[in-house]
């Protein structure tokens, strides 16, 4: 887990927009932000394939998929995170 981040300030995190269901600037709306991309640094598990020849390939597949450039799929992956932690997003302040 990295010890720090970087929040770009052009960016939803401190402009107009949406996380979720949250406005992006609300606690719940960057608590989700900072959840979304904690998803997808936690590896859920690692697979070996072995082809009938002896060769191997090793794959990761993390809690949510890499999202980069594909904004229907961080829409996707911002729901579950929401749909997870509904409950204590809607109880910040
Ligand atoms: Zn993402």
């Amino acid at each position: 887990m990295p010890a720090s981040a970087v929040v770009n300030q052009r960016g939803p995190f401190f402009g107009s927009g949406s996380f979720g269901s949250f406005s992006s600037t609300s606690r719940a709306g960057r608590a989700l932000a900072i959840l979304h991309e904690v998803a997808h640094l936690i590896k859920v598990a690692t697979f070996v394939e072995i082809d009938k020849h002896g060769g191997s390939k090793v794959s990761d597949m993390w809690l949510i998929p890499e999202d980069g450039g594909k904004s229907d799929l961080s829409r996707e992956n911002s729901a579950w995170v929401e749909a997870h932690c509904r409950d204590q997003l809607k109880a910040l302040k």
